[in-house]
């Protein structure tokens, strides 16, 4: 079997690697456990010394790497470059915090002595996606081994490109072997080494589809688990809010990536008394975006990193045109190949539409019309996802109060949402479980254990 890595701008195959076999991946299990032994026993700041030439490399060749990311997957190079920045950022944060994190606690109890103590769990297999192919490897992997995990890296299956050079990177770093490997093999592969007794635990960034069946599978096996899933994250327009900042960046959170972004602002529900003008506004937005040649620095708006996802974006489209809505369109993609949707805003959007309903993984923004708070909340949560949320207004109190009643892990004011490896990030409802980053993520992959004396 082979696993391909497809340019989604020319549409060429530019590279073809055979798929590892079951003894492959069993002796890559192997070496994981043998390094198990050695990693942990190493002092947190041993072990996150790595970390740091991990980021100098990562800086010194960031283009490089940026190109490999935007020829893999069709995102713009300038946030290619700045992905492969911010995966140097989450070393450096875990460089400086880690030990610290990672310290005994002493608790008051009855007892002599009671301390909580934080141990590493053993393996832990990354499932990844190919949206952000490096910040999301870095920001599982990085915080679980300076716990003293090994990782098992089983990245998409058209990123395979970055998989292997992210490897490299620990490795060349000076990363013992076996503490970081990238496995190329499908899902079977993966739901194998969950149900077998190595693998400790799993890290799941994904589709709510997949994260439902690896959930099952790790549930089965009593595995801990994190799942980092969809969303369809609402962008609260409020009638005191500053619109065109908030149509700009409201633009922004949805561009980028092409759209194809868990946390991408992806509902725009906006009070009825400013809805026209923050429409005008966002419109012009809209026209402004450069789509084009991904490795060209003004291109706002690359291809889509599969062919099938303009046609999963057309249904969604369809849909919602069928059922009343009206559609303005940006500026027009070059003619010829690549994997390019048009974007596009859409009003009149009733909760009925599959845009209201669905996550919508690309740069297609609809607009929906409210009255009061009270339905913007309505609206808000009226979603199965639960990842982030942002809310527009000048008076900050009165967004502070709304976030409260917003069901999701983040919310953000006045701007879009983020994620900064000083803050947990994560979702509710069918947008996952668990937390990654901050002390938060770094405790995931850990036992918690207590040791009382008496
Ligand atoms: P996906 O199709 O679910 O794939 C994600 C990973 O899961 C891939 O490595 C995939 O492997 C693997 N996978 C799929 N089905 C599996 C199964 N049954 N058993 C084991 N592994 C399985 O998602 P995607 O298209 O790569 O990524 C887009 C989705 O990820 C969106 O829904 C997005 O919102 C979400 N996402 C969430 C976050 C977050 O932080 N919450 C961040 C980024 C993306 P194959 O490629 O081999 O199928």
């Amino acid at each position: 079997m082979k696993m391909l890595s497809v340019n989604p701008f020319t549409e060429e195959i530019t590279h073809e690697f055979d798929m590892f076999g079951v003894e492959q991946v069993d002796e890559a299990v192997q070496r994981a456990e043998e390094a198990l032994l050695r990693w942990k026993a190493r002092s947190v700041p041993d072990r996150v010394e790595i970390f740091k030439r991990v980021a100098a490399d990562l800086r010194q060749h960031k283009r490089k790497y940026g190109e490999i990311i935007t020829r893999e997957m069709g995102k713009p190079i300038k946030q290619a470059v700045s992905e492969v920045e911010k995966c140097a950022w989450v070393c450096d944060y875990y460089v400086e915090h880690a030990a610290r994190f990672l310290q005994p606690e002493s608790i008051k109890t009855d007892a002599a002595k009671s301390t909580v103590y934080f141990e590493p769990l053993g393996i832990i297999l990354g499932i990844m996606p190919w949206n952000f192919p490096f910040w999301q490897v870095f920001r599982f992997a990085v915080p679980a081994m300076a716990a003293g995990n090994v990782c098992l890296l089983k990245h998409a299956s058209n990123v395979p490109l970055a998989a292997l050079e992210i490897e490299k990177i620990f490795t060349s770093a000076g990363m013992p072997t076996g503490v970081f490997q990238t496995l190329l093999i499908d899902a079977g592969s993966a739901t194998r080494l969950i149900e077998e007794g190595k693998v400790a635990g799993v890290s799941l960034t994904g589709s709510l589809v997949a994260g439902s069946r690896v959930g099952e599978a790790a549930g089965r096996n009593i595995k801990k688990l994190v799942l980092e899933l969809g969303g369809s994250d609402p962008f609260i327009v409020l009638d005191d809010a500053d619109l065109s900042k908030a149509a700009e960046v409201g633009m922004a959170a949805r561009a980028l990536n092409t759209g194809q972004s868990c946390i991408a602002a992806k509902r725009f529900i906006v009070m009825d008394s400013v809805v026209e003008e923050f429409q005008v506004k966002f419109l012009e937005y809209l026209r402004m975006l450069h789509v084009g040649n991904p490795m060209d620095e003004d291109t706002d708006i690359g291809p889509l990193a599969k062919s099938e996802f303009v046609e999963d974006l057309n249904v969604q489209l369809q849909d919602a045109i069928d059922k009343g809505a009206t559609i303005f369109y940006g500026s027009k993609p070059p003619e010829g190949k690549g994997f390019f949707f048009q974007p596009a805003v859409l009003v009149n959007v009733k909760a009925d539409m599959k845009v209201a309903q669905e996550e919508v993984f690309g740069p297609l923004a609809p607009i929906v019309v409210v009255k009061d708070e009270e339905e913007a909340v309505a609206w808000a949560n009226a979603t199965k996802f639960g990842l982030g949320a942002s809310i527009w207004s000048r008076d900050v109190e009165r967004a502070v109060r709304l976030a409260q009643r917003i069901q999701s892990g983040f919310v953000a004011i006045n701007d879009m949402v983020k994620s900064d490896p000083r803050l947990p990030f994560g979702g509710i409802k069918k947008s996952g479980m668990g937390r990654e980053l901050s002390h938060y993520g770094l405790k995931e992959f850990v036992n918690i254990k207590t040791v009382v004396v008496n």
